[in-house]
C-alpha cells in the first residue's frame, strides 16, 4: 500500500450544456465542494479538475444543463464492429430494471457482449479484502472506497484521511481482477463496466482496469431510441460464481450488511453514511474527530449518493420509489442468499469459493494525494484580501453577512473566496444585488431627476415658445377668418353685383332684342315711305311734264289769245266782243302759263325736296342697317358677357362656396389651436409638478 502526490488532473466526467444554462447556481448550491464551479460568466462553466463527479448537480439542474460523460458511443460502436469485450455488472441493475436485471445479460449477450460478470461477486471479495486488512492491520478506522466520488473527494479536499482509505479495490476493481487473474480466456477482452456511477470512470484509469464505463442510462436511452424492451431477451446467468448479500452492494448499508457476516458488532462499529451533503460533511467532520484521537466508529459505510450506488447519476431511478427500489434489492439479497442455505454447509461453501478467487496482494489499491492541485488552483486568501473581497461585496457590518446561500455558497466567506480566486462575482451575491439596486435606485432618482429637470428647462422653453408661436397662430388665424369674412362680404356683393349685371344683361337683351325688331320695322317702314316718295317723285315729274304742256298750250293759247284779239281788232266792232274773248283767252292762257310755271316751279322744288327725302329714306335706310347692324353687334357682345357674367356669377359662387369651407376650416383649426393651446398650458402646469417630484 502506497500512497502518492500528484498533480495529474482528473478526467472530465460532468459537463455544462451552456446553451441550456440559465446561470441560477442551484448547481453550485448543491456541490459538495463548490470551487469546481466557474460562476463568474453569464452561464456556469466546470474545472473538471476539481470535480468530484458525484453527480448532484445532474439530478439538481432543473434545466437540462447537466449532463454525466460516459463510453457508451465508443462501446456500442466497438461491439458492433466486433470488438471482444466483456461485461462486469453493478449490483444496482436490479435497481434499474427490476425482476428484468438478468434479461439485462441476455441483451447484452445478444449485442455481442463475450460475458458478462456480477459485480456483487468483487462485492464479496472486497469485504474479504477489509476483513483479511483489519486483521492483518487493526485499524483505527476503515473508510470504505466503493464510491469513486468519495475517492476523489479524500485524495481532493481531505487528503489526511487517504490514510484511513480501506486499500483495497472497488467491488468493480475485484471482479475486473479476478476475470483478468482466472479467466485466461477472456484475457484479449476489453472489459466494459455496466455502472450507475460517471465517476467510475476515473476509478479505472487510477487502477488501470476498464475499458468502457457505460451508465444504465445510456442502455435505456438506446433501448427506447431502438424500440426496444429488456422483455424481449432470455434471462441469462453470470459467468461468476454467484454473490450472496452483497447484492445489497448498492443499496445504502449494503456493505456493513455484508461485513457483518464476519463481525456481528458491525452494526454498532459502523457509520453508515450516504447522500449529499451529509456524506461530505461527515467526512469534514471526521478530521475532528480524528484530531481528537476519538474515531466515532472503526468502519465509515459511506456512499455519494442519497440512494446509494442504485440512485447514482448514470440511473434512471429517478422516476422510481425507493422503497421498490430498495424491494428488489432486498428481494434479490434473499434469493441469493437462499442459494446458499440451501445447503447445509452454506457458510462454509461461499467462503471456499470466495478462497478459490481471493488472493491476497492481488486487491490492494493505492491513492493519490491530489490537494496539492486544489491548492494551485484555488487561492487562499489573506485577511486584507478578503477584506477587499467584503468591500465589493458591500459587506461592512455584521448584518451584511446574511450567509443566504443564494450565491450557492455555503457562506458569505465562501463566495468571497470564490470571487478572489475569479469563480463568482459579485453580482450573484443576493447582499450586493440589494445595497447595487438600491445603489441604483438612488442613482437613477438622481439621473431621473436631473434628466426631469433638464426636460423641465427644455421643455419649459419649448412650451413657452410654442404656446407663443401658438398665439401669434392664433392672431394670425382670427386676422385670417376678419380677411376672408371681408372677403366673403366682398365677393358675396360682387357676386350680387355680376348676379344684378346679369339680370341688367339679360334685360339689355331684351332691349337689345327689342331695338332690332324696332330698327327692322323702321327700316321697314323707311322702305315703304321710300318706295311712296319714289311714287311721289313719279308723280311730280308727271305733274311736271303736265305743267310744261300746261305751260305749252298756255303759250299756244296766249299767242291764239293775241291772234284772235289782231281778227277781231281787224273785225271791228263785229270783232270786239270777240276781241273781249280773245283778250280774256289771251289772259287766261298768260296766268295758266304763269301758274303753270308758279306750279312747275313748285312741283319742282317739291320734286327736290322729295328727291331730298329719297337721299334721306335711302340715308335712313343706311343708318337702321347700320343700326341692325349694330344691335347685332350689341347682341353677340351682350351674349358674350351674359356668358362671362353666368360663368362670373358661378365662380363667386363657388368662390363664396370655398370661403365657406376655408372659414369652417379656419374655424376648426381655430378651436384645435385652442385646445393645443389649452393642453400645453396643462402640460406646463403638469410640468411644474413634475419637477417637484423628488
Ligand atoms: S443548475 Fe447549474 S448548470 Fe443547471 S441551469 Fe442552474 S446554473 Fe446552469
Ligand atoms: S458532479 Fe458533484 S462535484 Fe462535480 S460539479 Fe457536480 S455536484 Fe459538484
Ligand atoms: S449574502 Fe451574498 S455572499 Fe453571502 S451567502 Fe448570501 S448570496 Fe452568498
Amino acid at each position: 500500500m502506497s500512497n502518492e502526490t500528484n498533480n495529474e488532473k482528473l478526467v472530465p466526467v460532468i459537463r455544462v450544456l451552456k446553451e441550456k444554462c440559465i446561470n441560477c447556481h442551484r448547481c453550485i448550491a448543491v456541490c459538495p465542494v463548490k470551487m469546481c464551479n466557474d460562476g463568474s460568466g453569464d452561464t456556469i462553466s466546470l474545472h473538471s479538475e476539481l470535480c468530484i463527479g458525484c453527480g448532484e448537480c445532474i439530478r439538481t439542474c432543473k434545466h437540462g444543463a447537466r449532463v454525466g460523460i460516459d463510453d457508451f458511443d465508443t462501446f456500442i460502436r466497438d461491439v458492433k464492429t466486433g470488438t471482444r469485450i466483456i461485461a462486469v455488472v453493478a449490483p444496482a441493475v436490479i435497481a434499474n430494471f427490476s425482476n428484468n436485471y438478468l434479461k439485462f445479460n441476455g441483451f447484452l449477450k445478444k449485442l455481442g457482449v463475450q460475458a458478462v460478470f456480477d459485480v456483487s461477486f468483487g462485492a464479496e471479495l472486497t469485504i474479504k479484502s477489509y476483513v483479511a486488512y483489519k486483521k492483518k492491520y487493526n485499524p483505527s478506522l476503515i473508510i470504505a472506497q466503493p464510491c469513486p466520488s468519495l475517492v476523489s473527494f479524500i485524495e481532493l479536499y481531505h487528503p489526511e484521511l487517504i490514510r484511513y482509505l480501506a486499500p483495497a479495490d472497488s467491488p468493480m476493481g475485484h471482479i475486473m481482477k479476478v476475470i483478468r487473474k482466472f479467466y485466461p480466456q477472456y484475457a484479449e477482452c476489453k472489459i466494459a463496466a455496466l455502472s450507475p456511477c460517471y465517476s467510475k470512470r476515473r476509478e479505472f484509469n487510477a487502477v488501470g482496469l476498464g475499458d468502457y464505463n457505460v451508465t444504465f442510462l445510456s442502455i435505456q436511452q438506446y433501448l427506447e431510441d431502438s424500440g426496444d424492451r429488456l422483455e424481449n431477451y432470455s434471462a441469462l446467468p453470470y459467468e461468476n460464481p454467484p454473490a450472496e448479500r452483497a447484492v445489497m452492494f448498492s443499496t445504502p448499508g449494503g456493505l456493513m450488511q455484508t461485513f457483518a457476516r464476519y463481525d456481528k458488532n458491525a452494526f454498532y462499529s459502523t457509520r453508515k453514511i450516504e447522500g449529499v451533503p451529509d456524506v461530505y460533511q461527515y467526512l469534514d467532520r471526521l478530521k475532528q474527530f480524528l484530531d481528537e484521537q476519538n474515531p466515532p466508529c472503526s468502519l465509515v459505510d459511506c456512499l455519494s449518493c442519497k440512494l446509494g450506488c442504485n440512485g447514482g447519476a448514470g440511473t434512471l431511478t429517478q422516476q422510481r420509489y425507493v422503497e421498490d427500489i430498495e424491494l428488489d434489492a432486498e428481494k434479490r439479497s434473499h434469493e441469493a442468499q437462499a442459494q446458499y442455505k440451501q445447503s447445509l454447509f452454506s457458510k462454509p461453501k461461499l467462503e471456499h469459493i470466495l478462497d478459490q478467487y481471493w488472493d491476497e496482494g492481488l486487491f490492494t489499491r493505492s491513492y493519490v494525494d491530489r490537494s496539492a492541485l486544489f491548492h494551485t488552483m484555488i487561492k487562499k486568501p489573506s485577511e486584507e484580501e478578503l477584506e477587499a473581497a467584503y468591500k465589493k461585496l458591500y459587506k461592512i457590518n455584521e448584518d451584511d453577512f446574511l450567509n443566504c446561500g443564494a450565491c450557492g455558497y455555503t457562506n458569505c466567506e465562501q463566495m468571497a473566496i470564490a470571487i478572489i480566486n475569479g469563480l463568482n462575482k459579485p453580482e450573484h451575491c443576493w447582499h450586493y444585488t440589494i445595497v447595487q439596486n438600491k445603489l441604483n435606485e438612488e442613482r437613477y432618482q438622481y439621473e431621473l431627476k436631473t434628466a426631469i429637470e433638464k426636460i423641465y428647462a427644455l421643455t419649459l422653453q419649448e412650451i413657452n415658445s410654442n404656446i407663443k408661436g401658438i398665439n401669434a397662430l392664433l392672431s394670425l388665424i382670427t386676422e385670417a377668418v376678419t380677411h376672408i369674412k371681408k372677403s366673403f362680404v366682398i365677393i358675396e356683393a360682387m357676386v350680387h353685383k355680376i348676379r344684378s349685371i346679369n339680370e341688367n344683361v339679360k334685360r339689355n337683351a331684351q332691349t337689345v332684342i327689342q331695338l332690332n325688331t324696332s330698327s327692322l320695322e323702321g327700316k321697314n317702314q323707311i322702305l315703304k315711305i321710300g318706295e311712296l316718295v319714289g311714287k311721289m317723285a313719279e308723280q311730280s315729274t308727271i305733274l311736271i311734264h303736265i305743267s310744261k304742256i300746261i305751260e305749252s298750250v298756255s303759250q299756244e293759247t296766249k299767242v291764239l289769245g293775241m291772234n284772235a284779239s289782231i281778227e277781231a281788232a281787224h273785225a271791228g266792232e263785229i270783232g270786239k266782243g270777240f276781241a273781249v274773248v280773245a283778250g280774256e283767252i289771251r289772259h287766261l292762257a298768260e296766268t295758266a302759263g304763269i301758274q303753270s310755271r308758279e306750279i312747275e316751279h313748285s312741283l319742282g322744288n317739291i320734286k327736290s325736296l322729295i328727291d331730298s327725302s329719297l337721299e334721306s329714306s335711302v340715308y335712313a335706310q343706311n343708318q337702321f342697317d347700320a343700326i341692325i347692324t349694330l344691335v347685332n353687334a350689341v347682341k353677340n357682345e351682350d351674349q358674350i358677357i351674359a356668358d362671362a357674367v353666368e360663368i362670373e356669377s358661378n365662380n363667386g359662387k363657388q368662390v363664396i362656396d370655398a370661403l365657406t369651407l376655408i372659414n369652417q376650416l379656419i374655424t376648426t383649426i381655430k378651436n384645435e389651436t385652442t385646445l393645443l393651446l389649452n393642453s400645453s398650458k396643462t402640460v406646463l402646469d403638469n410640468m411644474s409638478s413634475l419637477k417637484d417630484i423628488h
